[in-house]
């Protein structure tokens, strides 16, 4: 693309198909904004902002505010000039620049009725559904919900903890690692929603299940089992159990991320592209100091979603299951998406 840039964008709504239940509480609209740029010789560039406030990026009207103040032709400058207080701004401008959807129209007709993409052509060697992580709904709905994602291809599960009473989940928690098949890997997120009591207990509690030796699945590791401001004693946490701890809300954004690595995390980081801030930064941070990343989804779209793909191909480490398995909650993309830019 050249320098500059006709800059355009649309808010959007989905809903989710079941309502959404983490220790934060329930999410049922997934709200962001796509962008488009379009270069002086047509070439399009397609970018999402997808927000989650509460997790610890800019909220959707700060990024709302942010777009609207903009000019309507925009620069490389102004791209990568975007404060780190939008993260997730951040991300959907310089993936709209970098973006490898560009296509080039016959004429101003088909630029006129241009649509963002809905499918995912395969970008580069993405694993299939077995390298990607299926979330589970929470509580003891999960019992139910495995085997249909298990026939679906999918080996690695992830459920949440710290919903419900400690005492009701580990009941739920027993029978679920005695359905699971053998080989499947169990991540367990509870979203900050721990004390420091129960965060021993659940580590005991999986550790144990290790020592015992009869179960062939495996607790690849607990995520964010304490409050963000609890990170010392998380610290303290991970090298007191064999269960590791992956951080997630600790390290929402690079800033927070630089800053758990330079106090001394070395356990797995859990990096939600579509919120950690921007791309090529993000790149630069990964390849300098090797870590232990899961990838994980923000609920974008497919054009969040083929962005960082992308980068979780191209920084992952050890292999691990991306955390990408939830088209599950939503309708199927086609049905909305392509009535958001008919006004174009
Ligand atoms: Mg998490």
């Amino acid at each position: 693309m050249t320098n500059d840039y006709r800059f355009e964008f649309r808010p959007y709504q989905r809903r989710f198909l079941r309502s959404l239940t983490t220790n934060h509480g329930n999410w049922n609209i997934r709200e962001g904004i796509i962008l488009r740029l379009t270069d002086e010789s047509g070439k399009l560039g397609w970018g999402e902002i997808a927000p989650i406030s509460w997790f610890g990026s800019e909220t959707l009207e700060q990024a709302l505010d942010f777009c609207r103040q903009l000019p309507r032709e925009i620069t490389d400058e102004i791209i990568f000039s975007i404060p780190d207080e939008l993260p997730a701004c951040q991300f959907g401008f310089e993936s709209a620049w970098e973006s490898e959807l560009f296509s080039m129209p016959n004429d101003a007709s088909s630029l006129k009725s241009a649509k963002p993409p809905t499918r995912l052509a395969p970008p580069c060697p993405m694993p299939h559904t077995q390298s990607y992580s299926a979330l589970l709904p929470a509580g003891e709905a999960a019992l139910n919900q495995w085997e249909t994602l298990w026939q679906h291809g999918y080996r690695t599960f992830k459920w949440k903890i710290g919903v419900d009473a400690i005492a009701d989940e580990l009941k739920i928690f027993e029978l679920l690692i005695h359905t699971l098949p053998a080989f499947t890997k169990l991540r367990l997120d509870a979203n900050g929603g721990l004390s420091y009591e129960e965060a021993n207990l659940w580590l005991w509690t999986c550790d144990n299940l290790k020592v015992n030796g009869e179960l062939a699945l495996e607790i690849e590791f607990i995520e964010q089992p304490l409050p963000v401001e609890q990170f010392q004693q998380m610290l303290e946490l991970s090298t007191s159990y064999e269960t590791a701890i992956a951080l997630d809300e600790s390290v929402a954004t690079l800033g927070q991320l630089a800053a758990c690595h330079q106090q001394g995390w070395r356990g797995i980081f859990v990096i939600k592209p579509g919120i950690v801030g921007s791309p090529s930064r993000l790149r630069k941070f990964c390849q300098q100091h090797k870590i232990d990343a899961v990838f994980s989804s923000v609920f974008e779209t497919a054009i969040a979603r083929l962005a960082a793909l992308k980068l979780a191909a191209e920084l992952s480490q050890n292999n691990r299951a991306i955390g990408f398995g939830i088209d599950h909650f939503f309708e199927q993309e086609e049905t909305w998406f392509e009535s958001l830019w008919n006004d174009l």
